[in-house]
């Protein structure tokens, strides 16, 4: 589809979304249904594309479209379950009751890691709550946009306008992000994108969904299943090859197993295959561009300046040369580094001994980003006080797990320069709806709240 111009997109949304806002609600998951259908049928060819230009392993290829097809079964069943609440009114005769409107067209702009989940995200939700999305999608995964925009056009019906693309770079989500017709952005991607394109929405008093960089911390207990932890730590900081946003970049180990825990990590280290993505037996595809490769040896070069232990972290050399594969770094430090503070899109991970258990949360939560967190432990009260309010600060927490594999059944999103954001599953859907509070009187007469006098005859 063709449009001559930015507000002939915006105006074809609109016309989309005003016709599909008159379908009930759980018509409307029918078709999300529908279209989750055509994805499990093409699961395979749209792994495949993911493999293609994202770069991601055959499993976390396949993985992420089943990720998009999970979504579409939540957002079917949600399609029923819009649910106002209805409190009691102070006066007689009267109702009071919440209702949930959709917002009208929700610009989605989305980042290269994960080129269809995150669409599937908020797609899912926006579309069942009533409203048409205009996607912008990262200029690595363009391939991956038409591949779901097909699939949507197959089932849609009348309603192929419901999903509109906009490819292109940082011109065409700034045009989005000004737009007043447009009342949500739903950004993900880096914090610099979203300190950029947030005032851009705020200065119209649009509404954003903001899902940016994360710097996670794992911490492992003296108590943690050290065989558990090992894998845990490992998937989490050397999986996607260090290129999701809730890849594991600090790790904070006790110093009673600091020594065994590293013998067990840099011996499973050892074993990761590095290879063509598309084999299945490969664990590790290659960084995304030279930049991300670049900015990983910058990283690492500062870091040689240091008194720190650096193991892994060259390039990895395999038959296409115009591909970044790198082996997976660890670096042990003895202190916090500046370098820890930020997040580098690639797979470095930092190693810290610790002592004391509030020292370990204090170093974790002491970063700007707020979104993924682990501990690994089998004390409980260690595990509670990490969940609590003196615990970790971050929008997911987990025990015993990793920091990233979510599933969509719980709200995704982070604290902090992560944006703040929820998306995915538990009541995400009412970020794409705006609420209404009805006041309805039955009665004859007209009393006020809060006992208001006014006609006094
Ligand atoms: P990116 O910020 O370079 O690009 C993301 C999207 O924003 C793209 O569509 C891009 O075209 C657009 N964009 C980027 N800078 C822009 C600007 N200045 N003006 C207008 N548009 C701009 O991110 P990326 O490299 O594609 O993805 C990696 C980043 O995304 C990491 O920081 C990662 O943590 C983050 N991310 C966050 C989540 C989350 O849910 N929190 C999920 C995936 C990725």
């Amino acid at each position: 589809m063709k449009f001559n111009s930015h507000d002939e997109l915006v105006n074809t949304s609109k016309e989309a979304q005003k016709k599909w806002r008159l379908i009930p609600a759980p018509k409307r998951g029918e078709i999300i249904r529908e279209f989750g259908n055509e994805l499990r049928n093409q699961k395979a060819d749209l792994a495949r594309v993911i493999t293609k230009e994202a770069r991601k392993i055959v499993s976390e290829a396949e993985g992420e479209v089943q990720e998009a097809i999970d979504m579409c079964d939540f957002a079917t069943g949600l399609s029923r379950q819009l649910y106002g609440l209805t409190m009691p009114s102070e006066r007689p005769d009267h109702r009071l009751q919440e209702l949930w409107q959709p917002l009208g067209i929700v610009g989605c702009i989305t980042a290269f890691n994960f080129p269809m989940a995150v669409f599937a995200w908020n797609f899912c939700l926006a579309s069942v709550c009533g409203n048409s999305i205009i996607w912008k999608p990262s200029p690595h995964a363009t391939g991956c946009a038409d591949a779901i925009k097909k699939i949507w056009d197959k089932v849609a019906g009348d309603h192929k306008e419901l999903v509109l693309i906009l490819n292109g770079g940082n011109e065409e989500a700034i045009a989005l992000c000004k737009n007043s017709n447009i009342p949500l952005i739903s950004a993900t991607g880096s914090t610099q994108m979203g300190k950029e394109l947030a005032p851009l929405v705020s200065a119209r008093l649009g509404r954003t969904l903001l899902e940016l960089g994360g710097n996670n911390a794992a911490i492992v207990c003296s108590t943690a299943d050290l065989d558990l932890t090992v894998k845990g730590v490992t998937f989490s900081a050397a999986g996607t090859t260090g290129q999701r946003c809730t890849t594991l970049r600090r790790a904070f180990v006790h110093a009673d197993i600091y020594e065994e825990f590293m013998e067990k990590l840099y011996a499973y280290y050892a074993t990761l295959k590095i290879g063509d993505p598309s084999d299945a037996t490969s664990q590790l595809g290659p960084l995304i561009s030279e930049k991300s490769f670049n900015d990983m040896q910058n990283v690492l070069i500062s870091l040689k300046e240091k008194d720190v232990k650096i193991h892994g972290g060259q390039r990895f050399e395999v038959s296409d040369p115009k591909e970044f594969y790198v082996m997976p770094a660890i670096v042990e430090v003895d202190k916090v580094e500046d370098e820890m503070l930020a997040e580098t899109f690639a797979p470095i991970l930092y190693v810290k001994k610790f002592t004391e258990l509030k020292d370990a949360i204090h170093m974790q939560n002491n970063v700007k980003q707020g979104l993924s967190s682990s501990i690994f432990t089998n004390d409980f009260r260690e595990s509670e006080l990490f969940l609590s309010s003196e615990g970790s600060d971050c929008g997911i927490a987990n025990v015993n797990i990793g920091t990233s594999g979510a599933e969509i059944g719980g709200a995704f999103g982070g604290e902090k320069e992560t944006g703040g954001g929820r998306e995915s599953g538990s009541d995400a859907w009412k970020n794409y709806m705006r609420r209404v509070t009805a006041t309805v009187n039955y009665g004859k007469d007209l009393p006020l709240a809060q006992g208001v006098e006014f006609d006094e005859s």
